[in-house]
């Protein structure tokens, strides 16, 4: 496993779960690049995903509370699984249109969502502005704290005697014409029969893939920051205009995200604080004297079409799980049992438009973002 961020520990926990054997390799310190850099919001629907994207999306939701738990029985850790709902608020009368609408068609198809009328939504969230006019509750969704998933998934795979080599340097494929030979790194090489590329930003630049073989990973700069708030502040996941707030079980409110064009840089600007502190003020006003308690950037790992890339490619025995863009902490669970049933052989018809063998079409789905998803 080349990458150690929540999708190649996740993939790598599920392949040792069913009797492989896994090493897992990172260039840096597991767990700490995009994976620990996001929101952990679990928003198959609030994010406005269509298709047989939904579908996995929503699969990987529905996986979620027994990942969790399995988790902390084989670790230890809790990665804290919260699924009380995401709240989409509306400040205009379009918006509350849309909302509207979206509701009922989530309702119409059985996802729990329903419209609320501005008095029922600051009786849920009394901190909210007094200009919001009402607010979508989709009541199916939620959010993890994904740095303590990061962990969690570390110490299952230490019980289950998986390697991970940490601060390993970056490695490389190594592979003739037709299949996989194993990864060369600073450390020698380590012979493999299956190679998963799970590099994040960084799979589109894996050292010695052949050509065939290539996925166009771009990154993708989200920044955030995190409030010190007071107790019982804002109690759930909150999107609004310009920023979504995800309060953290102890006691931060992360308000997130930038989406940049950047290439690999990941310092936090003034433009990208203001940008996301005006957008968080103007949804909750008594924001305003709240400490500022971190502030940090990451790199989603953005695809062409949106999609990721799932699966085996044209070199045998070289697979590819990477380009999750703004949903791979939701996705973890599902790229898990995707990519361990491939790795076995296994075919999932309906997974076919995430082939890493597809020649995806469109500019990169960051230039396609509306105002409501630029955050
Ligand atoms: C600001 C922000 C907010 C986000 N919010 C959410 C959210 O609310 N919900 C959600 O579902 N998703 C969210 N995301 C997206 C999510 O974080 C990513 O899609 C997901 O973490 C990608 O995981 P990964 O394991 O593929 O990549 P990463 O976590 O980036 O891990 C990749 C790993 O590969 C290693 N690596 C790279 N190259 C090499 C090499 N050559 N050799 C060895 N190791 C290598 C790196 O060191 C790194 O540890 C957000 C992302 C950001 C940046």
């Amino acid at each position: 496993m080349i990458g150690a961020g929540l999708i190649g520990l996740g993939i790598a926990y599920e392949l040792a779960r069913r009797g492989a054997d896994v090493r897992v390799i990172d260039a840096r310190e597991p767990g700490g690049a995009a994976s620990w850099a996001g929101a952990g919001m679990l928003a198959p629907y609030t994010e406005s995903i269509a298709g047989p994207y939904e579908a996995f999306c929503a699969r990987s939701l529905a996986l979620y509370p027994a990942f969790v738990e399995e988790l902390r029985e084989r670790g230890g850790i809790d990665a804290r699984l919260r699924l009380d709902g995401i709240l989409e608020v509306a400040y205009d009368r379009g918006e509350v249109a849309r909302l509207r609408g979206r509701v009922e068609a989530l309702a119409a198809r059985g996802i729990a969502a329903r419209y609320l009328d501005r008095e029922a939504t600051l009786r849920l969230e009394p901190a909210l502005g007094g200009d919001i006019l009402g607010a979508a509750l989709c009541e199916a969704e939620g959010c993890v704290d994904n740095r303590r998933l990061g962990r969690a998934l570390r110490a299952a795979c230490a019980a289950l005697d998986v390697p991970i080599d940490a601060h390993a340097g970056d490695v490389a494929l190594e592979a003739d014409a037709r299949r996989v030979l194993g990864v060369r790194g600073p450390a020698g090489f380590v012979p493999a029969t299956h190679v998963v590329n799970a590099a994040g930003a960084w799979a589109g630049a894996l050292a010695g893939v052949p050509a065939s073989s290539r996925v166009p990973i771009v990154p993708v700069k989200g920044q955030m920051l995190a409030l010190a708030m007071p107790r019982a502040f804002v109690h759930r996941t909150l999107w609004a205009p310009g920023a979504y707030l995800v309060p953290r079980d102890d006691g931060r409110l992360l308000v997130g995200a930038t989406v940049e064009d950047a290439g690999f840089d990941v310092r936090v600007t003034a433009r990208g604080v203001r940008a996301l502190l005006d957008a968080a003020l103007r949804a909750l006003p008594a924001l305003g004297d709240l400490a500022v308690a971190e502030t940090w950037a990451g790199l989603r790992p953005g695809s062409p079409d949106g999609l990721p890339f799932l699966g085996e490619t044209a070199t045998s025995g070289y697979f590819v799980a990477a380009g999750h863009y703004r949903n791979g902490i939701l996705l973890t669970p599902a790229t898990a049992v995707a990519i361990a049933d491939a790795v076995e052989g296994k075919r999932d018809a309906s997974l076919a438009a995430f082939s890493p063998q597809r020649v995806p079409a469109g500019e990169h789905a960051a230039h396609d973002l509306g105002a409501k998803e630029a955050v």
